[in-house]
C-alpha cells in the first residue's frame, strides 16, 4: 500500500532476535540488555504479522537480527515466510559466522539471496572491530554461499581510523567473485553514534581515482535504495548505500519490526506500534473464531496505520530531532 507521501510500500525488515555472537563496537558493545525470550514473537506470530502485511501490499521480506541465525530453526522460519501468499522473495542478513553450517538448511527452504556483512579482510582488525576472531569462519560461509550459487552482497560499514582503509581489500574481492559489495553509511544510531563514518561520495571518488573506468549500473540488484556501479574487468559490482550523504527517503520503501513485534517506520524516530500486545491480547472476543477474526483485523489496522503514517523524511542530520534511543541490535538493522 501507499504511505502518506504516495510511496509504495512493499518490504519489511524482520528482526527475530536481539542475540548476536558478535559485539561490533559500533552496534552492540558489551553490556547491553538482551530482551526476554517470552518477549520475541513465536515464529507462527511473524507469520500471522507477515500474512497479513503480505495483505496490504508487503511482496519482499528481509530476516535480520540482531544475528538471525543465534535464532534456533531460523532456515524453517524462511521456509514458512516464503509460503506466505503475495510475498514473492525473503532474503537474510547476517554476520556470516553460522553461515556454512546453516547453508544446506537455508537453501532447502528456498533462500536464494544472502547479504553478509563484512568490515575488513584482515583477522586480526576483524576481531577488534566484532570482539571476535571470527574472519576465517565469516569467509568460509562467504564462499559456500557463492559456490552453492546464492546471491551474495557484502555489507561494509566504513569507520573513520577504524577501518577506513579496507575498501580497497573488500573491493577486490569482487575482481574474482560474482559479489556485491555494498558500502553503508554508518547512521547515528545507538553506538553508532560514537563514530564517525565515510562518506559515500568521497569513498566513489577514491574508487574512481583507481578504476577511472567506473561505471554506473542501473540494474535492479535488490529491494533497496542503493546505487550500483560497474568495473570492467570485475565479477561483481559495487553498491553505495548513502543514507546520510545521499538522503533516500523519497524514495524509502520499508518499514522495520523489531524483533518484540515493535513496527518501525523509520529509523531515525523513536515511534514503533506495538504489535505483541496485538497479538496477545484480545479483550472482549467471546469465542476462538470471534478471537481470531478480531486479532486478524486489529493487526493488520495497525499495520495500516504504521504504514500510511510513515515520515516523510529521517532527520539523522539534525542531532536533536532524533528521538529514536534504541540500539540497532534490538531495532533490526
Ligand atoms: N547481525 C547481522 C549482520 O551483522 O549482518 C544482521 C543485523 S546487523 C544490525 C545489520 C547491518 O546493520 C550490519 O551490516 C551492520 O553493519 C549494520 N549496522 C549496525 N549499526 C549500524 C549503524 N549505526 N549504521 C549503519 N549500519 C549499521
Ligand atoms: Fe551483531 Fe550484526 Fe550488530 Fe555486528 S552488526 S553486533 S554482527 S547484529
Amino acid at each position: 500500500m501507499k504511505d502518506q507521501f504516495n510511496r509504495e510500500i512493499d518490504y519489511m525488515r524482520i528482526s527475530i532476535t536481539d542475540k548476536c555472537n558478535l559485539r561490533c563496537r559500533y552496534c552492540m558493545p558489551e553490556g547491553v540488555e538482551l530482551v526476554p525470550m517470552s518477549h520475541l514473537l513465536t515464529f507462527e506470530e511473524i507469520v500471522q504479522v507477515c500474512t497479513e502485511a503480505a495483505s496490504l501490499g508487503i511482496r519482499k521480506i528481509k530476516v535480520t537480527g540482531g544475528e538471525p541465525l543465534v535464532r534456533r530453526g531460523a532456515p524453517a522460519l524462511i521456509g514458512m515466510l516464503r509460503e506466505i501468499p503475495g510475498i514473492g522473495s525473503v532474503t537474510l542478513t547476517t554476520n556470516g559466522v553460522l553461515l556454512k553450517e546453516h547453508l544446506s538448511a537455508l537453501m532447502e527452504n528456498g533462500l536464494k539471496s544472502v547479504n553478509v556483512s563484512l568490515d575488513t579482510m584482515d583477522r586480526g582488525l576483524y576481531e577488534r572491530i566484532t570482539g571476535k576472531d571470527a574472519f576465517p569462519q565469516v569467509m568460509e560461509g562467504i564462499e559456500a554461499a557463492v559456490n552453492a550459487g546464492l546471491q551474495v552482497k557484502i555489507n561494509t560499514v566504513l569507520l573513520e581510523s577504524v577501518n577506513e582503509n579496507e575498501w580497497e581489500k573488500i573491493l577486490e574481492y569482487a575482481r574474482n567473485h560474482p559479489v556485491d559489495i555494498r558500502f553503508i553509511e554508518i547512521m547515528p544510531i545507538g553506538a553508532g553514534r560514537d563514530f564517525t563514518g565515510v562518506s559515500n561520495e568521497a569513498l566513489l571518488e577514491k574508487i574512481r581515482q583507481q578504476y577511472p573506468r567506473i561505471q554506473e549500473d542501473l540494474s535492479v540488484h535488490g529491494n533497496g535504495p542503493a546505487r550500483y556501479y560497474s568495473i570492467p574487468g570485475f565479477t561483481g559490482s559495487v553498491g553505495f548505500i548513502s543514507a546520510m550523504h545521499g538522503k533516500f527517503c523519497t524514495r524509502c520503501n520499508r518499514i522495520r519490526m523489531s524483533a518484540q513485534g515493535e513496527i518501525k517506520p523509520c529509523l531515525c524516530y523513536g515511534t514503533s506500534i506495538d504489535l505483541r500486545q496485538a497479538l496477545r491480547s484480545q479483550p472482549g472476543a467471546a469465542t476462538e473464531k470471534e478471537e481470531k477474526t478480531g486479532g486478524r483485523q486489529f493487526l493488520r489496522m495497525l499495520l495500516q496505520k504504521a504504514i500510511y503514517e510513515k515520515p516523510q523524511a529521517h532527520c539523522f542530520e539534525h542531532d536533536d530531532e532524533i528521538t529514536e534511543d534504541k540500539k540497532m541490535i534490538s531495532i533490526g538493522g
